[in-house]
């Protein structure tokens, strides 16, 4: 069944940046490079709902009425530490808004998500709230963390991930069906150790170099 609330970005700059990052030989430092440059693209789409208001402007040469950006001020979050990649990218293209972090970590035998770590903006509730994980994989991970969001006020959120796999997305959508998510991909499946496949392998260890 479908997933109402996906938007896959289909954009060939999105999908050619997205196969840099599948291929293995890939090396950490053009990894980080491509992840931030595939984050500002993807927050093109993101954004592009975002209410606009006219307000007059001068130029060298005229008056006249302009749009400029209206409505909630944005809070971007990234779940540590791989939502970090898209992060870089989406702030250079939102430099005014503000940054939340949480730190969850998947316990490796039941792949159910550990808080370790919440700080987000006092104001969150009267912000637009942009959760960034690169990978969403049985989808338990950014499921809970839109909870604690929500449990902090949040009440406009979405969520940007690079790869999803089709049991992430349903357990996401089943969770949270007010909550918009989009994706570069949809893979085929998750593999026994709850890794997407094809996917790109673990986006932290590869950001980071770590493995
Ligand atoms: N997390 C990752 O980094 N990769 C996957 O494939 C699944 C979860």
């Amino acid at each position: 069944m479908p997933i109402p609330t996906l938007t896959v970005i289909d954009h060939p700059l999105v999908q050619h940046k997205l196969t840099l990052l599948r291929r293995r030989e890939t090396p950490t430092a053009r990894f980080h490079e491509v992840m931030r440059e595939v984050s500002q693209l993807m927050g093109y789409e993101l954004t592009r709902d975002l209410p606009l208001e006219s307000r007059p402007v001068e130029t060298p040469l005229a008056c006249f009425d302009a749009p400029l950006l209206t409505g909630k001020k944005l809070c971007l979050v990234s779940i540590l530490r791989a939502g970090q990649g898209l992060l870089d990218g989406m702030r250079t293209l939102l430099p005014s808004a503000r940054i939340g972090h949480i730190g969850l970590y998947r316990d490796q035998e039941t792949l159910t998500p550990v808080e370790y770590f919440f700080k987000v903006p006092e104001d969150i509730e009267e912000r637009l709230v942009i959760l960034v994980d690169p990978m969403l994989a049985t989808g338990h991970t950014a499921t809970a963390a839109v909870h604690r969001l929500k449990d902090a006020g949040a009440a406009s959120i979405k969520l940007a991930v690079l790869v999803a796999a089709p049991e992430g997305l349903r357990n996401f959508y089943d969770a949270h069906p007010d909550v918009p998510v989009y994706a570069a991909a949809v893979d085929d499946r998750l593999d026994a150790n709850g890794y997407i496949l094809p996917g790109l392998g673990d986006a932290g260890d590869r950001l980071y170099g770590t493995r």
